[in-house]
């Protein structure tokens, strides 16, 4: 069965999308819809502003069971609120504390925990960073060194995370440690929750090719944590870590904003195409429907995959086939943007490119995504990982 509803939707979704519609269009400021449009840097504020609105309105966490906040919305109005999200272009909902640690805390935090966090995730008040890869631990995250020892009532840690996105802006950092050397090197891991303004944090940022300030390494030292911040039990970290990688590729976002994408780079390519200097139309627009086709899969295979997350029976193997999937399209995608641009464009990069031409902005902007979407093929998990964890569960470890 096709969960999406088609042309003979019920009212009940027709006013449903209506509804989200209006929302969008009267509570996100025009300008924060452009900033989005343009794939500008969203700022924590204007995010935060964002998640205070729709938390307000009772759609704070979507995913989320009611008790927790939720909507308990339907498979359906899932996928419509994150659609007619993307079609508004109104900013995506910040992943770290609503998809990743949020439903961690759910599954195996205790009630005070859930008390202490959950509602600040839904409100936005605060924000959560993940403190997983380390130098020589990324892949092969069960290798991480970075240690937490038991003193008292606290844990005292040491060590240093790599690649910590918003690290810079985060409240709250949900990060593995070892809290022992003993067995199995993944029975030694424990998640703790730490606040990022604990004495003893250094937090770096790393450059990247596109010139924002994404991705950071943190530094740890003598960094003292309460016994009471251990999610799950001592050891027991990697479980916590497993439950949250599944879902973390698996993000009802993604494949709307593809769509979205889809759309811009159809648009641009009616305006320039033309004009391109590197691909002749009808080969780009070859490969536009082939993209745009691989987005319909993609939406499929996303939607069985949300149904299987709301039954319980979703395997790994099918969130790393999305991820897998959605990282490669995502690429496809801005590199037509980018034919379509052509080689003086391409060549300049971000800073310097074409400042004379009147729509040089947009195509700064393309190029700027296009460097930016190097990386989604290696965050969250690289393709080659992901493909061996698709391998294990066709063929068995
Ligand atoms: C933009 C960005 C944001 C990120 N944000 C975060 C974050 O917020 N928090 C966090 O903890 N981490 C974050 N990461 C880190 C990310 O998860 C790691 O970069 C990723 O897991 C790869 O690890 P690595 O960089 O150590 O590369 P390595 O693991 O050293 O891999 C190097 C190469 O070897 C390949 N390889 C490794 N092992 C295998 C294997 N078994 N089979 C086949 N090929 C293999 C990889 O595919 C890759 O091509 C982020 C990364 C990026 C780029």
């Amino acid at each position: 069965m096709n969960p999406i509803p088609s042309d003979d939707t019920p009212d009940t979704y027709a006013a449903f999308r209506d509804e989200l519609r209006a929302f969008a269009e009267r509570e996100c400021p025009a300008e924060l819809r452009a900033i989005v449009r343009s794939n500008q840097k969203v700022t924590r504020a204007e995010y935060s502003a964002w998640q205070r609105k729709l938390a307000a309105r009772g759609w704070g966490a979507p995913n989320w069971p009611v008790e927790y906040g939720g909507t308990g919305w339907d498979l359906q109005q899932r996928y419509l609120f994150e659609e007619v999200m993307a079609e508004a272009d109104c900013p995506p909902l910040y992943h770290h504390g609503l998809g990743h640690i949020g439903p961690v805390i759910m599954h195996f935090g205790t009630e005070a925990q859930k008390a202490r966090f959950l509602p600040r995730i839904v409100d936005g008040s605060e924000w959560w960073c993940q403190g997983y890869s380390e130098p020589g631990a990324g892949s092969d995250l069960a290798s991480l060194r970075t240690a937490a020892v038991r003193d008292g009532d606290h844990y005292v840690i040491n060590g240093q995370k790599i690649w910590t996105s918003h690290a810079q802006e985060a409240d709250m950092m949900y990060t593995l440690v070892r809290t022992s050397t003993e067995g199995r090197k993944q029975a030694g891991i424990s998640l703790l929750l730490v606040p990022m303004n604990t004495p003893g944090i250094e937090v770096r940022p790393i450059p990247t090719i596109d010139h924002w300030h994404h991705v950071n390494e943190v530094f740890l030292r003598d960094v003292r944590v309460p016994v009471e911040n251990l999610l799950g039990e001592e050891g027991g970290g990697w479980k916590c870590a497993k439950f949250l990688l599944d879902r973390e590729r698996l993000s009802p976002a993604t494949v709307p904003r593809l769509a979205r994408l889809a759309d811009h780079v159809t648009d641009l390519l009616r305006d320039r195409g033309k004009t391109a200097h590197g691909a002749s139309q009808h080969v780009l627009l070859e490969h536009l429907y082939l993209a745009q086709a691989g987005v319909m899969g993609a939406r499929e295979m996303l939607l069985s995959a949300i149904q299987e997350e709301m039954q319980g029976t979703l395997a790994a193997s099918k969130s790393s086939a999305l991820k897998l999937y959605c990282s490669e399209l995502s690429q496809q995608l801005i590199g037509i943007a980018l034919d379509v641009a052509g080689p003086t464009y391409a060549s300049r990069l971000v800073d310097t490119v074409a400042p004379d031409e009147d729509d040089a902005e947009p195509l700064r902007q393309l190029i700027h995504t296009y460097l930016f979407y190097r990386s989604r093929s290696i965050a969250g998990g690289t393709s080659e990982v992901q493909k061996n964890v698709i391998a294990r569960d066709i063929f068995g470890a």
